[in-house]
């Protein structure tokens, strides 16, 4: 029997086992379990779908079914599927029937490429109220495809913490009582030791959640692994979208995966040794390239904080200022030299000679429920010391310790950090007083306010904290209704200010780059479906610093193909930074070097037909990757948003908002009012000159917008054009019904936003 959405149903339940396990000596107790036979790995693909039910404490297996994986093809686009098809427009995050999806691609587990232990989870989120995705490297997924499965489909909910065990050498799937620990991270290593039995440490991964996520909406899920070289438990984030308070509302403390993968059969390919070649190629150009541009594989991703802050990019004081002279002191050299244990290789999986992944074996905590312990920390990655350069602070102390500790939470660095850019600014305006912030006085250049509030927000304080945890948008809603309360004034006039510098759009905080000065990455963020995360679109560095995207008719372009071509990484189970982060030698004789075909050509798609068997062209990639963008798209315009207004951005991510950024860089702007809109400025107000970047910027915005809508397959509201869908093979009613719908709701959109 085929169902349309894509998955046969059955159960392999073979056998019951007792209630009570000494799992390895963990002593759980069993609540549910079943056995089930590990299918043969083939081309990628194992096409089963391990399905539970927390509220029953069901567990089933269903075959994937061909039609499914021909039109989503794994990763994103399982997540995508499975979400959407269990959920409706009254689905919220901590609905029983919200789905917590997980899956690799048929790239994810193989060991012959760079870039291969990227998985996906997806979840309908608390700060987006709709379809949300993460990406995330390590083990856990490369492990969970040996032990059987494609995907992982979490529903319902339970009433007290569960974890859900699967033991892919004994073949049993258990749902089990959750351990007893107070912490997700710190205990790593003994829990490992414990569920690895007589196995190696590496033979286990799991994913877990912290209490950070449970009392905020802004939980991440850690992906962790057992490094064999550095003798310890490493851990990676799915950090956007609050996906680990899903994890927590779902009573879900962890998945824990048992797979020894020396005994693994490898991804199964249908040329093992073309894959090879590939992989050797993409291994030679990192080895050939990174060292003398980017050194990813000594900096990690800090090594953007020097290229940021030299080209006013590097957020600092919620993203008012983009450049500090005190970045020298935490610098891409620093951390290379001084903070990142260099002795080993940091690939978050095998085979990625980029190795990233760095990180401080030593650091003493100083703050918190754990002050005095000595830990070793992950990172930090840019993103994390950014959100710090962005609280005024410019201290790698201070970055550990923070990095540390939304690790062990389970908080995104992100949103944590941008919420409370927006809070400091705010105080610093006189609209927040100590009145608001429990007597919490917010000063930027503060380690300690940062690291206090960060406690208490994780464990879920009440008052002010509690309020600072359900993200950025539910901020601009208190602190207007604070404002109205004392003043009188109408708290949606006070909102409106609020939105200029609240830097969140369809209620996810922006990622860490200043984006006024490249009209590209304000598409980038307003654009994205899932709201202002880089992942879609990390056009920066193209149009600003290469100024590789003059037109608009390019930018727009940029803004339809690589959102395209991002996708295809995040359904395949593949990491992105080889290829946009180290570009092959040749890239620059092309037409289009941003695109870096030639490493497409010569690694890409000779994995993807290595594997596969086929004949695929890049435009076959780019079509798999639209179906999964566009079902993205519907699934928000089903959920009430997805709109125009929904992709409109904050003033300050297009201009300064206030008369001291714009003095703070007033030769540039006037240099820029008078050589590009074209107004001469001899007699205008520093005031004046402002007014007139600000209108020139929202119209410029504007401009992009029905520019990329029409190379989309878009109408003017950002609705697909019914051939759009028509072209993807996306004929069902449910997918037409969609769009029927938010053209007539689009006639009454007043574009006010709402609190999600
Ligand atoms: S580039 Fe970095 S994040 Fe990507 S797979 Fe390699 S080590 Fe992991």
């Amino acid at each position: 029997m085929l169902d349309f959405d894509g998955f046969m149903g059955y159960t392999q339940r073979i056998g019951f086992l007792p209630k009570y396990m000494n799992i390895n000596g963990v002593g759980s107790m069993t609540i549910e379990s079943i056995h089930y036979k590990r299918p043969i790995l083939k081309k990628g693909y194992t096409d089963r779908l391990l399905d539970i039910d927390l509220s029953n404490n069901s567990i089933s297996i269903r075959d994937i079914t061909p039609v499914m994986r021909r039109m989503f093809v794994g990763g994103r686009g399982y997540c995508l599927k499975l979400v959407f098809d269990g959920t409706n427009a009254t689905t919220r995050y901590d609905s029983e029937d919200n789905v917590l999806a997980f899956a690799g691609g048929p790239f994810c587990g193989e060991s012959g490429f760079a870039g291969t232990g990227k998985f996906i989870v997806g979840a309908i989120s608390p700060l987006t109220n709709t379809f949300c995705d993460s990406n995330v490297g390590g083990y856990f997924f490369p492990l969970v495809k040996q032990a059987g499965f494609d995907a992982i489909s979490i529903t319902g909910r339970s009433d007290k913490d569960v974890i859900i065990f699967i033991d892919g050498e004994q073949g049993i799937v258990r749902i089990m009582d959750a351990p007893e620990t107070e912490t997700s991270l710190f205990e790593a290593e003994s829990l490992v030791e414990q569920w690895k039995g007589d196995g190696k440490p590496s033979s286990v991964a799991f994913v877990t959640a912290g209490i950070g996520g449970e009392n905020t909406f802004f939980g991440c899920v850690n992906s962790v692994y057992y490094d064999v070289r550095r003798k310890r438990c490493r851990a990676k984030q799915a950090g956007r979208g609050g996906l680990g308070t899903v994890m927590r509302a779902k009573g879900l403390w962890g998945i824990v995966v048992k797979y020894d993968m020396s005994k693994g059969n490898s991804n199964k390919p249908v040329d093992r040794a073309r894959v090879r070649e590939a992989g050797k190629k993409i291994r030679n150009i990192i080895r050939t390239v990174d060292p003398k541009s980017m050194r990813l594989s000594k900096q990690g991703t800090t090594s953007l904080l020097d290229m940021m802050n030299s080209n006013q990019l590097l957020p600092v004081r919620n993203y008012q200022y983009g450049s500090d002279e005190r970045e020298k002191e935490v610098s891409g050299a620093i951390f290379e030299n001084k903070v990142f244990e260099q002795k080993y290789p940091d690939g978050c999986f095998v085979g990625c000679t980029l190795s990233c992944t760095k990180g401080c074996e030593k650091y003493t905590l100083k703050t918190g429920p754990l002050a005095g312990e000595t830990v070793a920390v992950d990172g930090p990655e840019y993103e994390t010391a950014a959100t710090i350069t962005n609280l005024d602070i410019f201290d790698i102390d201070c970055m550990l310790e923070y990095a540390w500790y939304c690790d062990e939470y389970g908080m995104d660095t992100i949103s944590t950090g941008v919420v409370m850019s927006f809070l400091f600014e705010a105080y610093e305006r006189g609209l927040l007083t100590k009145e608001d912030t429990e007597g919490m006085e917010l000063k930027w250049d503060s380690p300690e306010t940062v690291l206090t509030l960060l406690h208490q927000m994780a464990k879920g304080a009440p008052g002010f904290p509690t309020e600072a945890g359900r993200g950025l948008r539910h901020m601009k809603y208190w602190v207007a209704k604070r404002i109205a309360a004392k003043n009188g004034h109408p708290a949606e006039r006070i909102l409106k200010d609020l939105e200029q510098f609240g830097m969140e759009c369809k209620g996810l905080e922006f990622s860490m780059y200043i984006t006024k000065e490249s009209l590209a990455q304000q598409g980038g963020y307003g654009f994205a479906l899932k709201g202002p995360q880089h992942d879609e679109s990390w056009l920066i560095g193209i149009d600003q610093l290469n100024n590789e995207l003059p037109t608009f008719e390019k930018k727009a372009e940029a803004l339809r193909w690589f959102p395209l071509f991002r996708t295809w990484f995040n359904i395949v189970g593949l990491c992105k930074l080889p290829w946009i982060d180290v570009r092959h030698p040749d890239a620059a004789k092309t037409d289009d070097p941003s695109k870096n075909l030639p490493t497409i050509q010569e690694c890409y798609l000779e994995l993807v037909n290595a594997t596969f068997g086929t004949q695929k062209t890049l435009e076959d990639l780019l079509n798999e990757s639209e179906r999964c963008y566009i079902l993205h798209k519907l699934f928000n315009l089903r959920q009430g948003f997805g709109t125009r207004a929904h992709d409109a951005i904050p003033l300050r991510a297009m201009a300064p908002v206030f008369i001291n950024e714009f003095k703070s860089r007033k030769k540039y702007y006037e240099k820029y009012i008078q050589d590009v809109i074209k107004i001469e400025t001899a007699s205008m107000s520093d005031e004046a000159m402002l007014a007139a970047l600000q209108d020139f910027r929202i119209k410029q915005y504007e401009e992009l917008t029905d520019k990329v809508y029409e190379a989309k397959g878009f109408d003017q509201n950002s609705i697909p054009f019914d051939e759009t869908l028509e072209r993807l093979g996306m004929k069902e009613q449910v997918y037409s019904d969609i769009v029927r719908s938010a053209r007539d709701r689009v006639k009454g959109d007043s574009g006010f936003i709402k609190e999600n």
